[in-house]
């Protein structure tokens, strides 16, 4: 529990602004208290997550962030489609490797339900 910043969520817009509005989400939504250094990692992991609901997911995505003081950070974006999700993945030379949520998360994971998903990541200072 963060006692600064409430649980903020949104729906995002499903078009090729949605990583860019998700970002902005952040800037109102982001607890200064206790996630200042997870900011980058942040930014990255929401436009990932976002860009991976809003192309092979189904809408309407919903993008939640809530602060859990020293516990970290968790992100979740949910989607209507119960498959996947299918990130894109980096690697050296092409090579597939693995996806950047899973590098820049603590913990990170998929929840499906009857009619959607929700992945999420958890950033620990
Ligand atoms: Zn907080």
């Amino acid at each position: 529990m963060c006692e600064w910043y409430p649980a903020a969520e949104s729906a995002v817009v499903v078009d090729r602004s949605a990583a860019r509005h998700a970002r902005r989400f952040l800037d109102d939504h982001w607890c200064v208290e206790h996630a200042s250094l997870l900011r980058p990692h942040a930014e990255l992991v929401v436009s990932e997550l976002v860009t991976e609901a809003v192309t092979h997911g189904a809408p309407p995505v919903l993008l939640r962030v809530e602060c859990e003081g020293a516990d970290g950070v968790t992100i979740s974006v949910s989607d209507r489609d119960p498959n996947g999700p299918r990130f894109r993945t980096v690697g050296p030379d092409g090579v597939p490797g693995t996806n950047l949520v899973a590098v820049l998360s603590d913990e990170w994971g998929v929840r499906t339900r009857p009619g959607g998903k929700t992945v999420w990541s958890r950033l620990v200072v």
